[in-house]
Formats: C-alpha cells, sequence, structure tokens
C-alpha cells in the first residue's frame, strides 16, 4: 500500500520516462535523417529501454493496487545541429530525470515508504549508468567535432552497442 500522493507522483514519473523514450525515438529520426545509421541504433535500443523504464514503474503501482493513468506528452525536438548537440540534450535530459528520481526517494523516505524506496534504488543506480554512458559519447564525440571522419568512425562505434 501506497499512499496516493505517492502514486500520483509515481504516474507522473511513468509519462516522464514515456516522454523519454519519445525523445530519444525523435533523435533517432534526425539520426536517421542524416545518415548517422550508429547513432540511430544507439537511440533506437535507449527509446526501448525508457519505454522498459516506464513499464517498471507501471507494474509497479499496478502490484501496489494503483491505477495508472497516461497523461498528455508535449512534442519532442525534432532537429540537432549535430550528434554531438543530441548527447548533450540527452546528458541534460538525463540529469532531469535524476533529479525527479531522487524527488520520488525523498518522498517515500518522508513518508516511511520502504517498498518504493527500495523499487526506486534500481533507477537511481540506473540514472548513474545512463549519464555515464552520455558523458562518454560527449566525451568522445567532442575530441573529434571538427572531424567529419572522426565523427562518422564514432557514429559506427555507437552502432555497436548491445541490447541490455
Ligand atoms: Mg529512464
Amino acid at each position: 500500500m501506497i499512499s496516493k500522493k505517492m502514486a500520483q507522483e509515481i504516474n507522473a514519473q511513468i509519462n516522464r520516462e514515456f516522454f523519454s523514450a519519445f525523445l530519444y525515438l525523435a533523435m533517432a529520426n534526425d539520426a536517421v535523417d542524416k545518415g548517422f545509421n550508429g547513432t540511430a541504433r544507439w537511440m533506437t535500443l535507449q527509446f526501448e529501454e525508457e519505454q522498459e523504464h516506464a513499464l517498471k514503474f507501471a507494474k509497479y503501482l499496478q502490484d501496489q493496487g494503483e491505477k495508472v493513468v497516461l497523461g498528455a506528452m508535449d512534442a519532442p525536438q525534432t532537429e540537432w545541429s549535430s550528434i554531438l548537440a543530441m548527447f548533450q540534450d540527452a546528458l541534460a535530459h538525463e540529469k532531469k530525470v535524476t533529479a525527479w528520481i531522487n524527488d520520488l526517494y525523498t518522498l517515500a523516505l518522508e513518508e516511511k515508504d520502504y517498498a518504493t524506496q527500495s523499487m526506486l534504488k534500481w533507477f537511481i543506480d540506473e540514472q548513474v549508468e545512463e549519464e555515464a554512458n552520455c558523458n562518454e559519447a560527449i566525451a568522445a564525440l567532442s575530441m573529434v567535432s571538427k572531424s567529419v571522419n572522426g565523427t562518422f568512425m564514432y557514429d559506427r562505434q555507437l552502432g555497436k552497442r548491445k541490447e541490455d
């Protein structure tokens, strides 16, 4: 059993995870359009991962006897000036997600809601990985940003991302 406020906040997070999926899909689409097929694959896998995050929160809510309520989503940005800019936006977005998850954890602490605290630990760890992945791509792409060849080489590297 969780509080109505917690259920409401988790529902909001489900929508945000779906928006994250939508944002990564928009990035994948723009990458395909510009011929960066490796980046497109990376972003498509991320799109799938974000949907899994949303469904993981949804399952938790349902296991707690609460209803999942989906809301409207904003349209994502559809164009980026470079794949470096894409990863910079992805990092900025993931930082927001990290802050939202931290807020959920703070609420769970305040409410002495141990089950939600336990569930959120997986997401807290996941966010460290999400930010690290973006930082790694940003560091590499920053080094080769003035080289078309270097950017294409790193794009191929991104395309080797394995499914989790
Ligand atoms: Mg996520």
